[in-house]
C-alpha cells in the first residue's frame, strides 16, 4: 500500500477561513533539564471533553514553569485518552470554538497540521470504505445563511519515519520532558514496517504535523473529486 502526505495549497481555490481554537489544552513547559520552554501545538483530540473537570481553566494556552504541575495535569487528563497518545505539552483537546466566512470545499486544510471536512465528504469517504475516519463537531459561528457543517478530523499517531531520513548525528531525546532537537527533514521517508493497515487517516507518531492518508483514502478521495485546495504527496517507504 502507498501512503500519502496530506499538504495545504498556496493559493486555494475557496474562500473560506477560520479563526479559532481548540476549547482546551495542555499548557506550554519550562524543563528543568534541558531548560526548553515549549510546546507541540499541533496535536488535536477534539472528541476529549474537560468539560467536567474541576480544574479545567488550567488546561489554556499558557506557560506552566513546575513541571511536576504540568506532568500532574497530564496524568490527570489521560484515562481520557486513547492510550499510546504522546501528550506532548501544547496537546490541545474539545471542539474549536470561533468564527469562520466564506466558501469551503470537501476537503479544508486552512493551517497545514490540521485537517476539517464537510459531514457530507466525511460520510462519502466512509461510504467508499475509507476506515478509521473519526470527525468531531465544531464550534464555529458563520455569519452567512445556511453554513456548511465543518468537523475536524481527529487523527491518532501511527507509525513513523524511517531513520535513514533523519540527521545521522541526532541526539537522543531529553529524558525528561522528551523534546527532540531536530527538525522535519525536506525529504521524509516513512518506516513501512511501522504504519498501520486498518487506518486510512492518521498522524506520523513522531512528526504529528505530518499527517498522512493512506492509498485507500487517496484513491476514494480523488475519485469523489475531493483533491481541492488539498495536494497528496506519495511518501517513499524504506
Ligand atoms: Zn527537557
Amino acid at each position: 500500500m502507498k501512503f500519502y502526505w496530506l499538504r495545504d495549497v498556496p493559493t486555494p481555490r475557496y474562500s473560506g477561513s477560520y479563526n479559532a481554537a481548540n476549547k482546551w489544552g495542555l499548557p506550554g513547559v519550562h524543563c528543568p533539564l534541558c531548560d526548553a520552554i515549549w510546546s507541540y501545538g499541533s496535536d488535536t483530540y477534539p472528541s476529549v471533553d474537560l468539560s467536567q473537570l474541576p480544574e479545567k481553566e488550567k488546561y489554556s494556552a499558557r506557560l506552566e514553569k513546575d513541571y511536576a504541575e504540568f506532568e500532574r495535569l497530564r496524568e490527570q487528563v489521560r484515562p481520557l485518552l486513547p492510550a499510546g497518545v504522546p501528550l506532548w505539552p501544547g496537546t490541545k483537546f474539545g471542539p474549536l470554538v470561533g468564527t469562520a466566512q466564506g466558501e469551503f470545499g470537501p476537503l479544508l486544510m486552512y493551517y497545514p497540521w490540521d485537517l476539517l471536512m464537510r459531514r457530507e465528504a466525511l460520510e462519502q469517504l466512509q461510504a467508499a470504505g475509507v476506515q478509521g475516519l473519526k470527525g468531531c463537531g465544531t464550534e464555529l459561528r458563520f455569519r452567512q445563511k445556511n453554513p456548511p457543517e465543518l468537523l475536524e478530523m481527529e487523527m491518532l499517531p501511527r507509525g513513523q519515519l524511517h531513520p535513514d531520513c533523519l540527521p545521522a548525528d541526532r541526539l537522543a531525546p531529553c529524558t525528561q520532558c522528551g523534546r527532540r532537537g531536530w527538525s522535519l527533514p525536506d525529504e521524509p521517508m516513512l518506516d513501512a514496517a511501522s504504519l498501520p493497515q486498518d487506518v486510512d487517516l492518521f498522524r506520523v507518531g513522531d512528526f504529528l504535523t505530518v499527517i498522512v492518508g493512506s492509498e485507500r483514502f487517496v484513491e476514494a478521495a480523488r475519485r469523489l473529486g475531493f483533491e481541492q485546495d488539498i495536494l497528496f504527496r506519495e511518501l517513499p517507504l524504506g
